[in-house]
């Protein structure tokens, strides 16, 4: 099978040897030194040329104990968002939408319109690939910052073969100004969470952020570039205060101030003509053709601000 048929952006050569996991005892088994593991294949660049192992997590398990879920890494993420909104539980509806796989969640710590997974994580069950030893690592250990943990440092040190979440039952505050305002609420007040699961897929598909074969700019693997942290934002540039104490700033108005708006680039991979920060395969393009896009983007910005801004997804083998 063809990696373009495991990606959500359609690239990729041969997966010449693929292992379909459905048990943490197969995964364990497959998920050997230099093999990628593979969830939905919704932040991944793979490379043209194929890769010779990919382990494929289609696990199903999925445990309720109260507010405390134990999920299994091969069940997809919005199927689990579902759930638990259904079972009345709260905390995930923010994230409604986001492609892939529970197991991916914490590796890039997913997020969304103010809410991350880390926040409500509260152990991960990991396989630690240079020992070969299963462990439950408390949140704590995981490594969590913005889109980013201990998984994505080391992707191949660890496997994650499923998340503990801890979730709620009372309405969350909505931490988001676009979506406080779609919802008629103020941004802090707490909003029923099936409304604002419906906003915020009403709001995604506006931007072409939910996968749907009859949306051209949903061929993506979501927003390319993360927001960049800095010690002073240009002028002008939206921004956010971050823990770290930096400010987070808009890539997507540093990509537009930079030259590069919607719809930008004539060839078989560009940009969105819904949102600035996805780069879409048109149709029959390639890694190498998207990375060049992708790299023009990154050195317009870095020629312009001086800021240099980094890849959200997992570029296998290679780097931008
Ligand atoms: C249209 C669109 C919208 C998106 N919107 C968002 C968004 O709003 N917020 C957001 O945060 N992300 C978003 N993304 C990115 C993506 O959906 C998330 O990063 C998701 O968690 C990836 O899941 P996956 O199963 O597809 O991971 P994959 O693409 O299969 O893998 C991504 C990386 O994680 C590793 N990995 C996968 N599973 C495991 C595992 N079990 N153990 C260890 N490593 C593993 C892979 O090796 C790879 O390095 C979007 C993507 C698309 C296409």
């Amino acid at each position: 099978m063809n990696l373009s048929e495991l990606t959500t952006l359609r690239l990729g050569g041969p997966a010449r040897s693929l292992v379909v996991c459905e048990s943490e005892a197969e995964l364990v088994e497959a998920a050997r030194d230099g093999v990628l593991v593979l969830g939905g294949g919704s932040n991944v660049v793979p490379p043209d040329d194929g890769l010779d192992e990919v382990a494929l997590v289609r696990t199903t398990g999925f445990q309720r104990y109260g507010g405390k879920v134990v999920v299994d890494a091969g069940v997809t993420w919005d199927e689990l968002v579902v759930r638990t909104l259904e079972a009345g539980l709260t905390g995930l509806e923010a994230m409604s939408g986001i492609p892939g796989t529970v197991g991916a969640s914490p590796v890039q710590n997913v997020g969304a319109y103010g809410a991350e997974v880390a926040s409500v994580i509260r152990t991960v069950r990991v396989l630690d690939r240079t020992t070969g030893v299963v462990a439950d690592l408390p949140a704590a250990a995981c490594g969590f910052a913005y889109r980013t943990s201990a998984f994505k440092q080391s992707p191949a040190r660890w496997v994650v073969l499923s998340v503990e979440l801890e979730l709620g039952t009372d309405p969350e505050p909505v931490r988001y100004a676009e979506l406080a305002r779609l919802l008629g609420v103020d941004l802090g007040e707490a909003a029923p969470a099936m409304a604002v699961r419906e906003a915020v897929l009403h709001l995604r598909r506006s931007k072409g952020m939910v996968l749907d074969p009859s949306d051209p700019d949903s061929v993506s693997a979501g927003s390319f570039f993360t927001n960049p942290l800095v010690e002073v934002a240009p002028e002008g540039a939206p921004c956010w205060p971050d823990p770290s104490g930096l400010v987070k700033v808009s890539a997507a108005w540093l990509i537009e101030q930079s030259g590069f708006q919607k719809g930008w680039g004539d060839g078989r991979v560009g940009l969105s003509t819904k949102h600035t920060l996805a780069l879409v395969n048109r149709g029959g393009g390639t890694t190498a053709e998207l990375l060049t896009v992708a790299r023009e983007i990154r050195d317009g910005v870095q020629t312009l601000f001086g800021i240099t801004l980094v890849n959200e997804p997992v570029i296998v083998g290679g780097s931008l």
